[in-house]
């Protein structure tokens, strides 16, 4: 595949007569510079790699460098005759015609890459970033590292440390299972066509064991969800209303383990929650 510009991509959709569809995110990346630090950051290092939504495979081709085997899962069937041909060089590529949302990923590492672990990279469209993202995260898979372009407000979200305005359940669900560190931003006029805001890569590297250990996971994730439930109300009156307890006593649990009743949900780290989750049982 040529050296990618915006000019190579509106090469290649002229010469198949695509034209870009806006309901499925379809914003091609046209820096050759950023697909090769997205597929850096991905660690392959001669590994299994898996690419959500990969487009005209620009970035399929930088995977593919670096993989043993890549397997990439496209929704457009338009799509598929075209990286045909813009990956016919390669033999360690598989493309599938398939809807991520509608894939069980576990399958796919064991029918494709025969159970090992795998990293996944991808430009995500940015109407399935969340459910993706969520999915992943808390999939317990063989995964090593994550690396996916999202809208930068995305990536602030994920990486967002307690007692800033980012901080959400969301981002303490990242840190509980990864490491999270954002590689770079990129402008929104480096994508044909470009969309309205900025984007940004984050690498998630999944951690050998959670970032604290907790007793039980179900409850610790049912109190970050509490927790900013209501952002405006006081840790207390967030519990108050997702816990079959008083008042009183939910005063008297986070007493025990210091905690003020009266904090914001946003103001707890990582590591709070996971003693507050463990008090709560
Ligand atoms: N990887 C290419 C790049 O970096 O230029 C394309 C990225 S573009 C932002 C998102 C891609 O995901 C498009 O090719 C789109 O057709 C595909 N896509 C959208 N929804 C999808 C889904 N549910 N499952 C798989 N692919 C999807």
């Amino acid at each position: 595949m040529d050296f990618i510009s915006p000019s190579t991509i509106k090469r290649i959709a002229a010469r198949y007569n695509f034209k870009f569809q806006k309901g499925l995110g379809q914003n091609f990346l046209s820096s050759q510079e950023i697909l090769e630090e997205i597929a850096d950051a991905a660690r392959i290092r001669g590994g299994n790699a898996l690419e959500i939504g990969p487009g005209f495979g620009v970035l399929t081709n930088e995977l593919a460098k670096r993989a043993k085997k890549v397997v990439a899962l496209e929704i457009d069937e338009r799509l598929i005759p075209i990286l045909d041909d813009t990956l016919s060089e390669y033999d360690n590529v598989k493309i599938i015609n398939r809807d991520i949302m509608k894939t069980d990923i576990s399958d796919i590492i064991e029918k494709e890459f025969g159970g090992e672990r795998i990293s996944i990279a991808a430009n995500l469209p940015y109407y399935i970033t969340t459910p993706v993202i969520t999915t992943v995260l808390e999939s317990k898979l063989p995964i090593d590292n994550f690396v996916v372009m999202v809208q930068k407000e995305v990536a602030m979200r994920l990486n967002a440390r307690e007692g800033t305005k980012d901080y959400g359940a969301i981002s303490v669900l990242c840190r509980y299972y990864t490491e999270p560190e954002i590689i770079r931003t990129v402008p929104a006029g480096l994508f044909v066509p470009a969309p309205k805001v900025d984007s940004a890569v984050i690498r998630m590297r999944f951690r050998d064991e959670p970032e604290v250990s907790v007793k039980d996971e179900t409850v610790f994730f049912k109190t970050v969800r509490a927790a900013f439930s209501q952002r405006r109300k006081t840790l207390l009156n967030c519990l108050a209303s997702s816990f079959p307890k008083s008042k009183d006593e939910l005063s008297d649990i986070m007493q025990g383990i210091g905690i003020d009743a009266r904090r914001r949900g946003e103001t707890l780290s990582v590591d709070e929650f996971a003693r507050l989750a463990d008090a709560l049982i």
